[in-house]
């Protein structure tokens, strides 16, 4: 019969289906006798299955898809490239955003 420790470290697997048959049979009736563990299955279960539904869905929200559109370099430009590694020289007090837009 598994103790109570030995649940928990299997706990993680069974939600995941990674448990031979027997060490999930030995879980679930230890799941039968153990309230502790019936909750934390449950609590475990819900944010596993959360967390699938937020890998089907890969809508990033819209405003996080600006910035991250906003922070992607443009275009290549041919010829004069980017001048950021030397940008700085004495106007080095501005921001690397004043030098971006500055020099790119
Ligand atoms: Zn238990």
């Amino acid at each position: 019969m598994m103790d109570h420790e030995q649940a928990l470290q299997l706990l993680p697997g069974y939600i995941d289906e990674e448990l031979s048959l027997s060490e999930s049979l030995d879980f679930e009736r230890h799941l039968a006798t153990c309230e502790e563990c019936r909750r934390i299955y449950e609590q475990d279960r819900q944010v596993n299955a959360q967390l699938r539904q937020a890998d089907l869905r890969m809508d990033a929200p819209p405003e996080l898809v600006k910035r991250i559109k906003a922070a992607l370099p443009g275009p290549p430009r041919s010829g004069n490239g980017c001048a950021i590694g030397s940008a700085g020289g004495p106007r080095a007090g501005r921001s690397v955003g004043h030098r971006l837009a500055r020099w790119c």
